[in-house]
């Protein structure tokens, strides 16, 4: 039938947090109190600061117009005054920097401008679901690195069959990591890039978290020599400003990567609104205000509570270093959408299934610090009652 999902869409589960908010908006509906504690989505509003910059740059016609895809000069010469001052690597504005609809939409298109059909990506497992979606939309074959404990979540980069590596193009990493909220040490950088440039692979970095730290700043890989060369990195203003609905981000570093996807872009869409351009461009040189130190500041205090209240419960959690995300072994082991259901059934808590971001996430559970404080420890009070972790 002319209508339905080609074979490349009916390939992919359902898109999991698309699926959550779906049983969320299901038992608020029957007039249930819910914890959502699933979509990691921050929950405080955009900084005022940035507010009133759109509210004033959305006004001038110049803006009202196609932005197209290589984006507002004062934009892309933000994001490298930032990339300079962040991370002490500057890069040219105007070849090294390409703003993205969102950083998601970049990370999901990125293997359509790089792979042939065949082509490998080496994906996280677990991982953000577009690493692997993107791949297989473009008729590449997502290989899933496995991300255990006992490595620190970092993948085993030797272990990878050599027939896989020789297809392989792309490396994508996410440090700090969603879901596992792991940190990748420089020496585990460093091991990458010599490992993409013996084997000829350019690396995705995806940074979405680079700014939501709660002891040292995380690097860039751009920051590791021979990187930039071979290392596309993405960022994102969505975590960092609490700026998810506003969908803005950039791409920065090899130049060669980073045309190819402007170049496909042209075919996709016809750039971000340039007033939010405009505002990005302010939200990036204000990151030093106090307000975002205060985004920081009230995660470590959900964090705190949360794995506090897990710690209670005869749990072992380790307090993440980075990300909002608390990521805990299911408790007695188990079916981690099972486990999840029950949370959702009996106490009115919504937690994500390790499953929901690959195999090699079954057995654990993800909590988004994305609520007050008080709900946290309500949350942990109504699991408790509930008898969810057992007896
Ligand atoms: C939230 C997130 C992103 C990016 O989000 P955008 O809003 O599209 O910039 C990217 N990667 C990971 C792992 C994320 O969790």
């Amino acid at each position: 039938m002319p209508f339905d999902r080609s074979d490349r869409l009916k390939r992919l589960p359902p898109y999991l947090f698309a699926e959550i908010d779906k049983k969320k908006k299901a038992a608020v509906a029957e007039g249930r109190d819910v914890i959502n504690m699933g979509v990691g989505d921050p929950d405080k509003p955009t900084p005022e600061f940035v507010i009133r910059a759109l509210q004033e740059a959305c006004a001038k016609p110049a803006h009202h117009r196609y932005a197209f895809d290589e984006g507002l000069p004062a934009f892309r010469a933000a994001a490298a005054r930032w990339f300079e001052k962040r991370y002490g690597v500057r890069l040219d504005p105007d070849r090294e920097i390409l703003p993205l609809i969102g950083s998601k939409e970049g990370i999901a298109h990125l293997p359509l401008a790089i792979l042939n059909p065949g082509d490998v990506s080496l994906v996280p497992d677990p991982g953000y679901p577009p690493y692997a979606g993107g791949t297989s939309f473009a008729g590449g074959e997502p290989h899933r690195m496995r991300l255990r404990a006992d490595l620190g979540f970092l993948p085993d980069l030797k272990a990878i069959p050599a027939l896989v590596v020789a297809r392989a193009k792309i490396l994508y990493l996410n440090y700090p990591n969603n879901p596992t909220s792991a940190l990748a040490p420089r020496a585990f950088l460093e091991e990458a890039v010599a490992f993409a440039a013996k084997h000829d692979l350019l690396i995705a970095a995806d940074a979405a978290y680079s700014e939501v730290y709660f002891e040292e700043k995380p690097p860039s890989m751009l920051q590791i020599p021979g990187a930039r060369e071979r290392t596309i990195e993405f960022h994102s203003l969505s975590k960092t400003f609490n700026m998810t609905g506003w969908r803005l981000g950039f791409a920065a570093g090899c130049e060669k990567a980073v045309k190819a996807l402007g170049v496909l872009k042209t075919y996709l869409d016809s750039g971000i609104f340039s007033a939010i351009q405009e505002t990005g461009a302010v939200a990036l040189d204000g990151y030093d205000r106090p307000e975002i130190r205060a985004i920081r500041d009230l995660y470590r205090t959900r964090r705190d509570a949360w794995v506090g209240g897990l710690r209670s419960l005869g749990l072992k959690v380790d307090s993440p270093k980075a990300t909002f995300y608390v990521w805990t072994p299911v408790p007695g082991g188990g079916s981690s959408i099972d486990f999840c259901a029950r949370a959702l059934e009996k106490a009115n808590v919504v937690l994500t299934p390790g499953l929901g971001f690959g195999e090699g996430g079954e057995g654990y559970f993800r909590a988004a610090l994305t609520v007050d404080e008080p709900r946290i420890r309500e949350a942990i009070e109504r699991l408790k009652k509930a008898g969810v972790f057992g007896t």
